[in-house]
């Protein structure tokens, strides 16, 4: 899936993330501790998220993204059904979604 970084799943999604007070100095995770994965609820921000001046205007940005601790969480696990290279077509319905609201 081709991400467009609107940043609306990290936001609708309810999802398991890394706690933010759990992660060491080298970025990593302690695999026994047992907060070190906390629920994000559904329509909250992710406490990782941050934005970015793109082309066009905003571009989200996952803080984490590059460190140990998000290898194999379900943030980097997330996939949609289609082909590997299809854009995501979530960001068109989360973006209908709230134009309903
Ligand atoms: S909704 Fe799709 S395009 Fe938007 S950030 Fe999530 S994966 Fe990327
Ligand atoms: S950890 Fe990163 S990819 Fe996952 S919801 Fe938060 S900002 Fe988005």
């Amino acid at each position: 899936m081709l991400c467009l970084r609107c940043g609306q799943c990290c936001l609708r999604l309810g999802i398991f993330i890394v706690n933010p007070s759990s992660i060491l100095a080298d970025g990593s995770i302690n695999p026994h501790d047992p907060q070190a994965m906390v629920f994000k609820p559904a329509e909250e921000r992710c406490p990782h998220l941050a934005s970015q001046a793109g082309h066009g205007g905003y571009l989200a940005v996952c803080t984490i993204h590059h460190l140990p601790c998000y290898r194999g969480t379900p943030c980097e696990q997330f996939e949609q059904v289609g082909p590997e290279d299809a854009v995501c077509i979530m960001s068109g319905y989360f973006r209908a979604l709230a134009e309903k609201r």
